[in-house]
C-alpha cells in the first residue's frame, strides 16, 4: 500500500514510518510511506501557500492551487487510484473499521490542513473527509499520523500471530479482555486463576466475557449495533445479573 502525506511539516509525518508497526511495515515493504512539501507548489518566491480568509476576520486559509499541484503530483506517483483523504473536525469519525476498510485501499493521499482549513473549492478533488474526534487539532499532521500507524499495523504480515489485530478491541465491535503478565503475583495481586489453568475453553470464555463486561460497563453504545451470538447473549446475562447481586450487596 502507498500513502502519500501532502503537508506543510513533512519532517513531523515522517515520524510515524520511524517507530512501532509502520516502521515494520515500511521495512517489510508492504507500506511505501512519502510526504509532500505543500510549499513546493506555492508558485511564489517566498513559498507561501495561505492567504487571508474572503469576507473578513481572523485566520488564513490554504489556498486551491498549491493544493490541487499537489495532489496532481502525488497521483502521478503513487497511482491515479489513490483516495484522497482530507483530515478535518467536520469529517466523518474515524474509527477501527474505517481503518480496516482503508487498509484495503492500493493508494491513500492524506491532506492535511492548517490555519483555518483549506479552500472549499479544493472539496470536488476530495473522496472522503475524515475526522479523528470531536475537537480541533491546529492542523492535520496528528490526524494523519494517526490514521498511517492504526492502518499499517492491519497490513498483512505487520503483527505476528501472537499480536493478531483480530484480538484487539473493536475488532469484533468489542473492547478488548484484560491482559496479565509475569509475576504470577504481583503486590499481593493474583492473576485471575481460570488464566493459570491450561483449559482453553474456560479462558476462551472467560476472555470473552470479560470483553463484554468491560464494554458494558465502560462503551454500552458499542453494544447498541452489535448482533451478539448465543454464547454472547448467555454471558451478557450472566453479567447483568452478577452486577446486579453487586450492587445489592453494597446497599
Ligand atoms: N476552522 C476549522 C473548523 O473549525 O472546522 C478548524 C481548522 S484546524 C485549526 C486546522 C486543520 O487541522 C484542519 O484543516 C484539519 O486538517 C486539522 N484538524 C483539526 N482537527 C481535526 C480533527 N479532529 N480531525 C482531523 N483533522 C483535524
Amino acid at each position: 500500500m502507498k500513502i502519500e502525506v501532502l503537508t506543510l511539516f513533512p519532517d513531523l509525518v515522517e515520524q510515524v514510518g520511524m517507530f512501532g508497526m509502520p516502521r515494520v511495515a515500511v521495512e517489510q515493504g508492504v507500506l511505501q510511506l512519502s510526504t509532500r512539501q505543500l510549499r513546493d507548489y506555492s508558485g511564489n518566491r517566498w513559498r507561501r501557500v495561505d492567504e487571508r480568509t474572503y469576507g473578513g476576520g481572523p485566520g488564513m486559509v490554504i489556498q486551491a492551487e498549491p493544493l490541487t499541484q499537489a495532489i496532481d503530483a502525488a497521483k502521478a506517483a503513487i497511482g491515479p487510484e489513490a483516495k484522497v483523504v482530507s483530515l478535518s473536525p467536520q469529517g466523518e469519525r474515524y474509527d477501527q473499521s474505517w481503518a480496516e476498510r482503508l487498509s484495503h485501499e492500493p493508494g491513500l493521499i492524506l491532506v492535511c490542513g492548517r490555519y483555518e482549513g483549506i479552500d472549499e473549492r479544493l472539496m470536488p478533488q476530495i473522496d472522503l473527509e475524515l475526522s479523528v474526534g470531536d475537537y480541533v487539532l491546529s492542523g492535520g499532521e496528528l490526524a494523519a499520523m494517526l490514521l498511517v500507524d492504526s492502518v499499517a499495523r492491519l497490513l498483512p504480515g505487520v503483527l505476528g500471530h501472537e499480536q493478531s489485530a483480530s484480538s484487539d478491541s473493536f475488532s469484533d465491535g468489542l473492547l478488548d479482555h484484560p491482559h496479565y503478565s509475569r509475576p504470577e503475583v504481583w503486590r499481593e495481586q493474583s492473576v485471575p486463576e481460570v488464566l493459570m489453568s491450561g483449559d482453553h475453553a474456560a479462558i476462551r470464555r472467560w476472555r470473552r466475557k470479560q470483553g463484554l463486561e468491560r464494554t458494558l460497563l465502560r462503551r454500552p453504545d458499542l453494544l447498541d449495533s452489535l448482533k451478539l451470538d448465543a454464547e454472547q447473549i448467555k454471558l451478557l446475562r450472566e453479567i447483568i445479573t452478577e452486577q446486579l447481586h453487586e450492587q445489592e450487596d453494597r446497599t
